[in-house]
């Protein structure tokens, strides 16, 4: 039996990351897709661990091959989940999930409608700056952009089948547990 696919989006240093380790460790039956992109590791990021880093140009020749289920760009960088590991897994009966942005998510949930969409959000605008500020991981412009973005994003979010708040890491951890559990 084949398992369901997810695509989790959420402003960024709304803590999507954080959650998801939690999710992984407490449920044994979900993969998670690992995504190429073009941005620099971050300090402790590892390469086909975190994501595949790669160049623009190997980027594109992935599209050329098809090689995407779906990709964009985000503040100045392209990602993009690589097809045949998310096929793969979920023929191999894991539910698969796909950590990425708004219009990534969109992309997934027209190819593959049985796709489910979960949206994270945070308590407040407020406390999404002091998360994106704490993680000390992104220049004062690029958290500018980035808080832009999540303006933008948090236009999407009646597109999505679920949304959870993370007011901490447990309680969301929890509730997407519950959300996958309810769909099997
Ligand atoms: P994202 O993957 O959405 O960009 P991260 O997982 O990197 O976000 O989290 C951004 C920052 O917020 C990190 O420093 C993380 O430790 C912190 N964080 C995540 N979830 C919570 C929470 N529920 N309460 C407080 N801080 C959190
Ligand atoms: P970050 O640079 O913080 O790791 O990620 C920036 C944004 O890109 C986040 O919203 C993250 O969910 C999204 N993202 C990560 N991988 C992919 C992907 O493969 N496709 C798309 N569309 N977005 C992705």
């Amino acid at each position: 039996m084949s398992g369901n696919i997810y695509v989790i989006a959420g402003p960024s240093g709304v803590g999507k990351g954080t959650v998801l380790k939690k999710v992984l460790k407490l449920d044994k039956n979900l993969a998670l897709s690992i995504s190429a992109t073009t941005r620099k590791p971050r300090e402790g990021e590892v390469d086909g661990v975190n994501y595949y880093f790669v160049t623009r140009e190997r980027f594109d020749e992935i599209i050329a091959e098809d090689g995407f289920l779906e990709y964009a760009e985000y503040v100045g960088n392209r990602y993009g989940t690589p097809l045949q590991p998310v096929l793969q897994k979920a023929e191999e009966g894991y539910d698969v999930i796909l950590e990425i942005e708004v219009q990534g998510c969109m992309q997934v949930m027209e190819k593959l409608p049985n796709a489910k969409g979960i949206f994270i959000l945070p308590p407040s605008m407020k406390e999404l700056e002091s998360r994106l500020r704490g993680r000390e991981s992104e220049t004062d412009e690029v958290i500018k952009k980035r808080l832009e973005t999540a303006k933008v994003e948090l236009g999407y979010v009646n597109k999505f089948d679920y949304f959870v708040v993370n007011d901490t890491v447990q309680n969301a951890a929890n509730r997407i547990i519950r959300i996958i559990e309810s769909n099997r």
